[in-house]
């Protein structure tokens, strides 16, 4: 589904991104983990091209990722992203953050737009705050309003950016029950966070980072409880 290779990155004389090659296949969810400053941003953004690569290819459901033009709007709406800032639209209510681009650039009717979108804020349990604005919701109902919004375009693949670390700890939980219902579901899933029990529980394989390369990729059980490398074990001494 996600095919990436030999992407490099550099930022001025500093490389943020080395070599880096991912498989992501259909349904797989894949949590990558590293300390500060390992490139685990800059791949998320390069996946859907808020950042331009030097060199390396990505496809995404066997299309090469273009530069830009039309054919990489139509690629970028099929990968949903979700950051740590929810990054919804302050002026607009929930339900319109949620029809907005379905009927801009999938070309939904209103009414086709506006039910899906009261379907997705049921699903991830926020059906009662469609009519408010972003800023009268908490932290969580916000994040899960980002990610019903990146669903509200069928996305073929979610791409989620340390979704939880803005939060105050009593709504983290109910951010990652979204997406592990999410997981489970099936959606094919790229997950930057420092939730490792979410890594554990959920992730159908672990990619560790270090210095802009995939250092270690390998089921849960692999890189929790055999870590291969000497930098993945000092990492998982300060986080676990
Ligand atoms: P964190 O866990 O802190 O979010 P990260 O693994 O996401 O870290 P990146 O944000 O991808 O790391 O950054 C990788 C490297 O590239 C870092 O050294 C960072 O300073 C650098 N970098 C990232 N974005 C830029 C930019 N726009 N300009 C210059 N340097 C950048
Ligand atoms: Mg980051």
């Amino acid at each position: 589904m996600i095919e990436v290779r030999g992407l490099h990155k550099r930022f001025g004389a500093h490389t943020a991104l080395h070599e880096v090659d991912l498989d992501v296949a259909r349904g797989e969810v894949v949590v990558v983990v590293g300390p500060s400053g390992s490139g685990k941003s800059t791949l998320c953004r390069c996946l859907n091209r808020l950042e331009s690569p030097d060199a390396g290819t990505i496809r995404i459901d066997g299309a090469e990722l273009p530069a830009e033009g039309r054919e990489l709007a139509r690629l970028r709406a099929d990968v949903g992203m979700v950051f740590q800032s929810f990054n919804l639209f302050q002026h607009k209510t929930i339900l319109q953050n949620l029809t907005l681009a379905p009927t801009r650039v999938r070309g939904l009717s209103r009414d086709e737009a506006e039910r899906n979108a009261r379907e997705l804020l049921d699903r991830v349990g926020i059906g009662a705050q469609a009519g408010k604005l972003p800023a009268q919701l908490s932290g969580g109902q916000q994040q899960r309003a980002a990610i019903a919004r990146a669903l509200a375009m069928k996305p073929k693949a979610m791409l989620f950016d340390e979704p939880t670390s803005a939060l105050d700890p009593e709504m983290v939980g109910e951010v990652l029950d979204v997406m592990t219902e999410l997981a489970r579901d099936g959606m094919t899933m790229v997950v930057v966070t420092h939730e490792m029990g979410f890594a554990r529980q959920v992730a159908d394989r672990v990619v560790f980072m270090a210095d802009g390369e995939i250092v270690e990729s390998g089921t849960p059980s692999e890189f929790f409880d055999s870590p291969a490398t000497d930098r993945a074990r000092d990492f998982l001494a300060k986080v676990l």
